[in-house]
């Protein structure tokens, strides 16, 4: 059994890297940067005006001004600014020559048809300078950043229509067990409904990957092998449930090794979550084999096979957990692995205990907002003490 940070390690430097594809605008939403993003122009690519209202000098502002030229957004200046002169201009409108700030046009009082007075005795510029958002070359968005609504506006501005983005990986999801139905069916006596294959169809599609469900695989070693055998070849990464314990017909580790995964790990000091079993193939497939229980499965997805994709998409490294402090006292009677406990997150950070059973006890995922990490050896846990959450 190898601890759980080792398993993290085994698992991060398994990682190949997909490949690159050119992805338009409109499908960028959670991709992962290939290439930083170089802006192609200075922003605001001249001097413009922040306001709607007069461009005039700043030592004139006390005076008379006579309107010389009236500008619209999109259209140049033609006329250069000179003494009692103004130019009436538009938000977003160039700058004309001569002039060094822009009185607002609500401040502003119509003398006659010609000429205005300014109705203060202070201005701010209310220029937009050439350059001092983002400069000719500078890299506005680095690689490895997974790409947000407000990234595409970035990309926009700077005429990115298509982008280097890394591939989504493949991931193929069989479930293993004789007891297992589809949740369109009512479970006869000593069956159970499989909740594990639909559970990571979401959480692949979470970390922005794309599953490919092949259904449930009964407990027979050649029906295994063909199904195995069939997932490694069509996806870039297996996840299995089930089958990985020490009962009679969990026969996964073997039938991985006859389909020629190279197995890492088959047990983890981790609870839940022990019998979590992890090989790659000789052309860099990855496979999990995940046990069979529901929260097992959830919280090792989330803690070893989340990061894994994100790494494989070219993403950058993230912090596993946050810091957070406990609202309450917590022990254990064991402490010779590592826990994950669902626990509740408050707005202010203070992190609970969710009522938990044990590894099949699915329903206390749905209150939790975070696995808190309880430390092999740490028997107890003291209220507003800092621990490790990892948020779900
Ligand atoms: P196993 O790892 O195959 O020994 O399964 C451990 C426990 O998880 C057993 O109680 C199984 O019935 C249950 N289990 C296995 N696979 C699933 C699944 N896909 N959905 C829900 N429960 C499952
Ligand atoms: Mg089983």
């Amino acid at each position: 059994m190898i601890s759980f940070e080792k398993a993290v390690s085994i698992v991060q430097n398994s990682c190949k890297k997909m490949d690159i594809e050119e992805v338009e605008l409109h499908q960028l939403l959670g991709r992962v940067l290939a290439l930083d993003v170089v802006s192609d122009m200075n922003m605001p690519p001249f001097d413009k005006s922040a306001v709607d209202g007069f461009a005039c000098r700043k030592s004139n502002i006390t005076e008379q001004l006579e309107v010389i030229e009236v500008v619209p957004a999109g259209k140049l200046p033609r006329e250069e600014v000179g003494e009692h002169q103004c130019t009436k201009i538009m938000t977003g409108a160039m700058m004309p020559k001569g002039a060094d700030c822009v009185i607002m046009i609500e401040d502003t009082a119509q003398v006659d048809c010609l000429h205005i007075r300014y109705k203060k005795d202070t201005v701010k510029n209310n220029i937009c300078l050439l350059g001092e958002d983002m400069k000719t070359g500078q890299v506005a968005i680095s690689a490895g950043v997974a790409i947000q609504p407000q990234h595409i506006a970035v990309l926009a501005a700077l005429g990115y229509t298509k982008v280097a983005v890394y591939q989504k990986p493949r991931v193929a999801i069989l479930s293993t067990g004789d007891e297992l139905v589809e949740p369109s069916k009512k479970p006869e006596l000593g069956q159970i409904r499989n909740s594990n294959g639909h559970q990571l169809v979401a959480q692949v599609l979470r970390a922005g990957c794309i599953p490919n469900y092949m259904g449930i695989v009964e407990d027979n070693e050649r029906v295994t092998f063909n199904a195995i055998k069939k997932a490694i070849d069509e996806n870039d990464m297996l996840l299995l449930t089930g089958g990985v314990s020490m009962g009679d017909y969990d026969f996964v580790p073997s039938v991985l090794t006859r389909c020629g995964v190279d197995l890492l790990f088959d047990r983890v000091a981790v609870q839940p979550g022990k019998p979590t079993t992890f090989g790659k193939t000789d052309s860099g497939k990855m496979v999990f084999g995940l046990p069979g229980n529901p929260v097992s499965s959830f919280a090792q997805f989330e803690l070893l096979v989340r990061p894994a994709l994100e790494k494989m998409m070219g993403e950058k490294p993230k912090e596993l957990f946050k810091k957070m402090r406990l609202s309450t006292d917590y022990h254990r009677k064991h402490a010779e692995r590592l826990a994950f406990v669902p626990a509740t997150i408050s707005q202010s950070g203070e992190v609970t205990p969710t009522e938990y059973h044990g590894s099949a006890h699915i329903f206390s995922l749905p209150n939790s907002q975070g696995l808190l990490a309880v430390p092999l050896g740490i028997y107890e846990l003291k209220k507003g003490e800092e621990v490790d959450v990892r948020p779900i």
